[in-house]
Parts: C-alpha cells; structure tokens; sequence
C-alpha cells in the first residue's frame, strides 16, 4: 500500500479514512485531528492555561506530547495512588517522560492525602474502581481550581468515548447523556474539562505513540477486574469493520442532535448542587464523596 499523500510506502493503514500514510504523513494526519477536535467544539485557544491528566498510558502522554508541540501552554498532572508494586512504576514513566521533554509536572500522591487506593479498598465493600474513579475526578478537578488552569485536558479517544456513550445510551441514562462530549464547560466550582483526542481512535493513537517513540505503561492496575466497556469496543470493532467511519459518525451525530435534547431535558429536571460541608467540593450532599471515603478510612486506621 502506497501513502495517500506522498505515494512513499505506507507504514500505517486506516480503514475508515480509506487511506495509507508513511510515518511523516500519518503525524500531519494526527495533528490536523486534534486540532479540528479543538476548534469544531471550541475546546481551547493558546490563550489558556492547560493541566494535562497523566495516567502513564499512551493516550494521556501522545495527547500532552502532541499539546506541545501545537504550542499550546500544558502542565502535567500525575495522581500516584500509591499502589504497591504498581504506582511506582506508572509515576516513573509519567517522569522520565516529563523530563524527557522537559514538560512541568506535578504530582499529588494520595497517600499524602489519606487517601491511598489499597486502605479505601480494605475499607469499602463495593468494587474499588468507582471510588478510584472519583478520588481522581475529584484531585483533577482541585488541583486545576487551586492552581489556576483554565482547562482540565484527559486523553479519551474516540474509541473511549463511543464505549461510553453507548453504555450510556443501552441504560438511557438520561443525566449522562446530557453532559458527555469533548467539552464539559466549567461552572462553580467545576473546572472547564476538555478530550482534545476525541476524533482519533485507540489504534490511531497507538502508532503516533510508537512513531514518536513514547515509553509508556503496559502492566495493568492489580485491581482492574478487566477493562471496563470491552465488550462494547469489541462491537464497535466489528461494526467499524463492517461500515467504516461509522464510530465518528456516531459520536458526531450525537454531539450534534443528542445531547442538546438531553442536556435541556436535564436542566429542567437536575438536582441542586452545593459545596461540601468539609472541602468545599459541589455535593448533592452534605459532605461530598471524597470526604466521606477520607473519614472511612481514617476512622478504620484508628
Ligand atoms: S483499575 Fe486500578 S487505577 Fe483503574 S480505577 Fe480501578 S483501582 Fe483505579
Ligand atoms: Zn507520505
Ligand atoms: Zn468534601
């Protein structure tokens, strides 16, 4: 197969663009989809302030990498959750990656914070990975606030994003559908949350992190019980397969004439938020979340 623009020998075959690309050529490509994700749905400009979510995997690393090099002004944000055997691992990549490009880190260790995963797992009776979920929502969401970023940019692809949507859409879970996208506006206390990568998929992902040569994290978490939404990727696989182009499609189509729908619907019927009793954080509750799972685990240590 020849490269779609240059007719040198591809390297890279993508089926729902119907086309080849060499190494050099596939990098353009990737670039022109960021930046047609960031300015189709007003993402960001150059003017703001962006703190990249790090989690060691490919998508956040080539997102952060690709950020850069488009000029934009990014700072990494790396949770350790202080998983032995684990985190410690994951956070040496995220810093030799920073240091390698010589990108602005920080870290928020959740040991530090009382919060570290292996104590809030022995403590809580229901699977790990939604209190872990929200523990890093919650430190993304502060640390942006608290240092003052203008947006919050996490490395969701395509294929991310369509695996959520339609789990969203077999529940029809209504207040999800309301708020999913590449664009999540920021409101009180709520920072401005951005998915830059929503136009590429993970394969897409996958060979500009190899072209680029980013060392990142293999070794699954000790906890994962499996990667969430699989079966749904698998579908979605076999339906790209079938009609090329139709996961873009999909998600485009629902940006365009879904979510509005949703989003009016749930304006009229959401519940109130307020800041917590402890930290501040907007609860539906006294206390928020995070607060509570602190307190747990505290009161289980004593
Ligand atoms: S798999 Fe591990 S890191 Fe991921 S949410 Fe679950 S506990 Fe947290
Ligand atoms: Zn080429
Ligand atoms: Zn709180």
């Amino acid at each position: 197969m020849k490269c779609k623009v240059c007719k040198a020998t591809a390297a890279v075959a993508l089926r729902s663009h119907h086309a080849g690309f060499c190494p050099d050529c596939f990098l353009r490509f990737f670039s022109r989809q960021v930046e047609r994700g960031i300015r189709s749905q007003n993402l960001f400009t150059s003017e703001d302030k962006i703190l990249v979510a790090l989690s060691g995997g490919k998508d956040s690393l080539s997102l952060m990498l690709e950020l850069s090099r488009q000029g934009y002004d990014v700072t990494g944000l790396h949770i350790d959750l202080s998983i032995p055997g684990s985190s410690e691992v994951t956070r040496g990549v995220v810093e030799r990656f920073c240091a390698r490009h010589g990108f602005k880190l920080m870290i928020r260790e959740m040991a530090a914070e009382g919060l570290a995963i292996p104590a809030v797992r022995a403590r809580l009776r229901r699977p790990i990975c939604s209190a872990c979920g929200k523990i890093k929502r919650y430190w993304f969401n502060k640390t942006a606030l608290d240092h003052g970023f203008t947006a919050l940019a996490t490395g969701h692809n395509l294929d991310d994003e369509v695996a959520r949507l339609f789990s969203n859409t077999i529940r029809w879970d209504t207040s999800y559908l309301s708020d999913q996208g590449p664009l999540l506006q920021g409101e009180d206390g709520f920072a401005r949350k951005v998915k830059p990568l929503w136009r590429l998929t993970e394969f897409e992902t996958a060979n500009y992190a190899f072209l680029m040569g980013i060392e990142h994290h293999y070794a699954p978490c000790p906890y994962s019980g499996g990667a969430s939404f699989t079966c749904h990727k698998h579908l979605w696989q076999q339906l790209e397969e079938a009609m090329p182009g139709r996961k873009l499609d999909f998600y485009q189509g629902f940006l365009e004439r879904g979510r509005p729908v949703f989003a009016r619907q749930e304006a009229e019927t959401g519940r109130a938020l307020r800041p917590c009793a402890r930290c501040g954080y907007p609860t539906s509750a006294e206390v928020c979340g995070v607060c509570r799972i602190r307190e747990a685990v505290a009161e289980n240590a004593a």
